[in-house]
């Protein structure tokens, strides 16, 4: 209900140190990244957690996934690779409900005019997505790599 974002003030967010200048750029990019994965968590969304996560592995370029997931766990309390795997595996084509599309030809009628069956989609009024190939899911091929053989 509360749609005020408040900051999160268990880990309150450190001023950056003044005299390590070099890598602050990128330590700030995966505090941040790591800020919106609990956040995301905390709201138990899938989409912002994959877009949330997505954006963790491009700020920890470089480093270990397992270093990565070690972090994650720290700003989440719990098991973040779980937490993603779930939220990867809950994640639906967003043009379509269950792989199902209304017919574009009759606009879902089933009937190009009164009578006459629509030969798209065979008078069912509904064809496949194409953007998921009519199996419901978000693209499986955008998976991150590591944690692909958890969610198949
Ligand atoms: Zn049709
Ligand atoms: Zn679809």
């Amino acid at each position: 209900m509360c749609a005020q974002a408040k900051p999160l003030n268990h880990k309150q967010v450190r001023a950056p140190a003044h005299d390590d200048a070099g890598d602050n750029g990128r330590k700030d990019k995966l505090r941040t990244a790591l800020e919106e994965l609990a956040h995301a968590a905390a709201k138990k969304h899938a989409e912002p957690i994959c877009t949330a996560y997505s954006r963790l592995r491009h700020a920890s370029r470089g480093m270990h996934v397992r270093e990565m997931f070690k972090r994650a766990d720290e700003a989440l309390g719990q098991s973040s690779r779980d937490l993603i795997v779930t939220a990867y595996s809950h994640r639906h084509c967003f043009m379509c409900k269950g792989g199902i599309v209304a017919c574009r030809s009759c606009r879902g009628s089933g009937q190009v005019e009164k009578g006459r069956k629509c030969l798209s989609c065979d008078g069912l009024g509904l064809t496949m997505c194409d953007f998921c190939r009519g199996t419901g899911w978000a693209d499986r091929d955008s998976l991150p790599r590591e944690i692909r053989p958890a969610v198949l």
